[in-house]
């Protein structure tokens, strides 16, 4: 038994209810394909950090300024964590304590701006997130967001509109970042737009940071004020978030974690920070990300030998999303059809989906958790073949898909 098997058998003993649903999801994780672009599998010293005894530990406040004692070991952790992070992107400040990305963006907002100040963000239904100013979301209800999207011809960031919409609705700051973009996005571009009309430039690149550090995808960090991110995507992190910001900007951006937005900081998450600031610092991490662009762009390829309709026609990244209109299939079927095939991926709008939000008109497709458990670019092309299987020739061929995913996981196995 692995020290993964010894933990679950732990809880089974205590509380066999949970116990066996954390082990089915680990058979699940075991027998899947996993092309979710926002999911990772991470390594299994990330795993014991996150579920250390560090979680019994309260540390409100920063390292050596804490409201309770015996922080010792938690301010190494913590400070540990903020000099890789600073080291890695080359930051000059670094606040590790976000519960989550959303956490990370509300917080660097409250940082910044003040409740009904005006905000330009990248629309939803364009590839941004929510928390970039969705009217269901806290973003869009505490302040004034407009949104810019992207060129209905080529499905790219359109540079000259975002431009045209600063100078007519002046924001006190500009997002940028996505969560279902396929492109290199022009960061440098962008902030120099909101620095010339008077605007802070905030960058979330929650999805890209793993590509930032191996210089798959530019870096925002010389260009914006704020960088946001989640830890757990192509960072291969725990679950959770980090802001990044100039000097002038540290104080504001601590003082809107804690004490303006969280309570306690989850030590335990942040030692799995830590560890994948380790980890990210080694050169296999730079060869990782390599190879999760080079698989996208594989499975892209061959996804576009089969028929399918690619937004933008492609991809720069860990990431396609696929126009699936063509081939007379939502995004919700598809996702119902690809759980029954041991293939995991989610529904997505795609620019001016004519379908409404729970049904879609995409797929989203991404390489981080395959390429993690060591997919290759031949691979892609198995996994492009029973994409298009799925949409195309579910009912008679559902059994042949399952059996070659199945085969495909079980020839590169995870948590062995
Ligand atoms: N920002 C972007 C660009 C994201 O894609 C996501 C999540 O998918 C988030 C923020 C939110 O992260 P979390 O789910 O950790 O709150």
């Amino acid at each position: 038994m692995n020290i993964i098997e010894e933990s679950i058998s732990v809880v089974m003993d205590s509380d066999p209810e949970v116990g066996r649903s954390i082990q089915n999801e680990l058979e699940r994780q075991r027998h899947t394909i996993e092309l979710i672009a926002s999911e990772n599998i991470v390594s299994p010293a990330v795993l014991s950090a996150v579920g250390s005894i560090l979680t019994n530990k309260y540390a409100e406040g920063y390292p050596a300024r804490r409201y309770y004692g015996g922080c010792e070991h938690v301010d190494r952790i913590e400070a540990l964590a903020i000099e890789r992070a600073k080291e890695l992107f080359g930051a000059e400040h670094a606040n590790v304590q976000p519960h989550s990305g959303a956490q990370a963006n509300l917080a660097a907002y409250a940082a910044v701006l003040n409740p009904g100040d005006k905000v330009l963000g990248m629309s939803l239904a364009a590839g941004g997130h929510l928390t970039h100013g969705s009217s269901v979301n806290a973003s869009g209800k505490l302040y004034d967001f407009a949104a810019y999207g992207t060129d209905p011809r080529t499905g790219l960031i359109d540079y000259d509109g975002l431009e045209e919409s600063v100078r007519a609705f002046r924001p006190k700051l500009v997002v940028a970042g996505a969560s279902a973009y396929p492109r290199i996005i022009d960061f440098r571009r962008i902030a120099s737009i909101a620095h010339e009309n008077g605007a802070l430039c905030l960058v979330d690149m929650a999805h890209i940071a793993g590509l930032v550090i191996s210089g798959d995808h530019p870096s925002p960090v010389p260009y914006a004020d704020i960088v946001t991110t989640t830890t757990h995507k192509t960072l291969r992190g725990p679950r959770g978030g980090m802001i990044l910001c100039k000097k002038e900007l540290a104080k504001k951006i601590d003082s809107a974690i804690f004490p303006g937005n969280q309570g306690g900081p989850l030590e335990h998450v942040i030692a799995g920070k830590a560890v994948c600031f380790h980890e990210a610092m080694k050169p296999e991490f730079c060869e990782y990300q390599h190879r999760i662009v080079r698989n996208s762009k594989a499975l892209a390829e061959a996804l576009l030998s089969y028929g399918f309709d690619l937004v933008t026609g492609g991809t720069d990244n860990h990431l396609s999303l696929i126009d699936l209109r063509p081939m007379g299939v939502t995004g919700a079927e598809m996702q119902k059809r690809l759980d029954t095939v041991y293939i995991t991926a989610n529904k997505n709008a795609i620019p001016d989906d004519p379908q409404k939000p729970t049904v879609t008109s995409g797929l989203r497709v991404g390489t981080p958790a395959v390429t993690s458990r060591g997919f290759t670019e031949e691979d892609m092309k198995t996994i492009a073949e029973l994409l298009y299987l799925t949409a195309t020739d579910y009912d008679s061929k559902r059994n042949e898909i399952a059996e070659k995913a199945f085969s495909l996981c079980e020839s590169h196995p995870i948590y062995r």
